[in-house]
């Protein structure tokens, strides 16, 4: 049977008594020195071990071993790198301003986008949008795109109202929509860098979706950005329809940073859905739809990176939530010389495999000269405050050891 999300168990070498667990949990609460993440707050003796946060924080465990007691904790943080939220910035139709503006300014700031692509058009060099000729990004520039660390989804073949399809019982040009699309980006673009079946994300054309659509795009994809509405909360709700904010041209930064605060608050999961893009004011038939000033995606990058919020790729965002809400925490053996934990998804690992941010207390008195994995790989860490370590990790059941110095 398996334990709540993210619970830390007491196994391997002890058997664990609730006596045990009374004393653990009237141990004194840690900061794990960011302030973004609460330690255990849960008065002395109230020792359910189901009783964490929401987003599988906190807990901790102890291990008496030949007479010696050695007590550690640790916790699967809500958000990548320890932050308070998290954000994806991503870009509708695959105008050629996207690639030319946006791109460069978040590889500037470390940070990867999502591209969802109308595939249809794409060999054209051009989109017709109503009275608009919309210049592509090309599929060699697509590839440079993912290699420089960004998305790529679909954002079907032709840019149909697919609610319209639904209504008119056309199923199956629906269906071809969602799944063609899948496969031309699979043949145009470097697998090395595409996540594997069934791992893509979509977008909906026009915001537009329904349950039954939504169902359908279950048969092809991992996830799809929606339109507006509330960001998500730590808990991804509906991954078929994960709600955006829709940029128009007369955005304000005090208004993004207003939605931006309030996800900070809700510790929730925002998403920016952009189009067209110029750097002189001018509109022209050739951007994107509502295309913004340059300069507002470089604010609103900083904006992000002050407000502590982890921006990353739709589908790595997406990944991290469902990996994290199913993830259990255990810590095995622990000795004098090291310790041993394991962190357990139990999803598939080829198609869920966005490391997890881990916070680690030691027992006292023990500092950690070195983490690796079971290949005998060392990972980074950052040593915090109060004597915490933070590292990333793989939620795929093998064993990370904690050297101690
Ligand atoms: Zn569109």
């Amino acid at each position: 049977m398996k334990a709540a999300n993210g619970v830390l168990l007491c196994t391997g070498l002890v058997m664990l008594s609730t006596m045990s667990f009374s004393a653990c949990t009237s141990v004194t609460p840690v900061s794990a020195g960011s302030g973004n993440v609460s330690a255990s707050a849960r008065p002395a003796g109230t020792s359910e071990k189901s009783a964490q946060s929401e987003g599988g924080e906190t807990d901790s465990a102890w291990m008496d071993l030949a007479g010696s007691t050695y007590e550690a904790r640790g916790k699967i943080l809500t958000w990548g790198e320890g932050k308070q939220s998290a954000c994806s910035i991503t870009f509708d139709d695959g105008t050629l301003d996207q690639f030319v503006h946006a791109a460069p300014v978040l590889e500037d700031a470390g940070v990867g986008g999502s591209f969802f692509i109308i595939t249809g058009a794409r060999a054209d060099g051009q989109w017709r949008d109503g009275d608009d000729t919309r210049e592509l990004f090309t599929w060699e520039q697509a590839a440079v795109l993912l290699t420089n660390g960004h998305e790529i989804g679909s954002h079907s073949v032709e840019h149909l109202d697919m609610r319209q399809l639904e209504l008119d019982g056309n199923n199956e040009k629906v269906q071809q929509e969602l799944q063609e699309s899948a496969i031309e980006i699979r043949r145009n673009l470097p697998a090395d860098y595409l996540p594997p079946g069934g791992g893509l994300t979509f977008c909906w054309p026009f915001w537009r979706t329904t349950p039954g659509l939504e169902s359908e795009a279950a048969s092809f994809y991992l996830a799809a950005r929606g339109g507006k509405g509330l960001p998500s909360g730590p808990v991804i709700r509906d991954p078929y329809s994960i709600p955006s904010v829709m940029v128009l041209s007369h955005d304000s930064l005090p208004a993004w940073a207003r939605r931006i605060e309030l996800n900070a608050q809700r510790r929730g999961w925002i998403v920016f859905a952009f189009h067209g893009f110029d750097t002189n004011g001018e509109k022209t038939g050739s951007n994107g739809w509502e295309p913004i000033r340059i300069g507002k995606l470089e604010a609103l990058v900083d904006l992000l990176q002050e407000r502590s919020c982890w921006v990353a790729p739709f589908g790595d965002v997406y990944r991290y939530a469902v990996e994290r809400h199913a993830a259990e925490l255990k810590i095995g053996a622990i000795t004098e010389k090291d310790m041993v934990l394991t962190l357990d998804d139990e999803l598939d690992d080829s198609l869920y495999n966005q490391p997890l941010t881990l916070d680690v207390l030691p027992p006292s008195g023990f500092e950690v000269k070195s983490i690796q994995d079971e290949a005998g790989t060392q990972l980074e860490y950052e040593l915090l405050e109060n004597g915490w370590v933070r590292f990333d990790t793989l939620p795929d059941g093998r064993p990370v050891t904690l050297s101690f110095l």
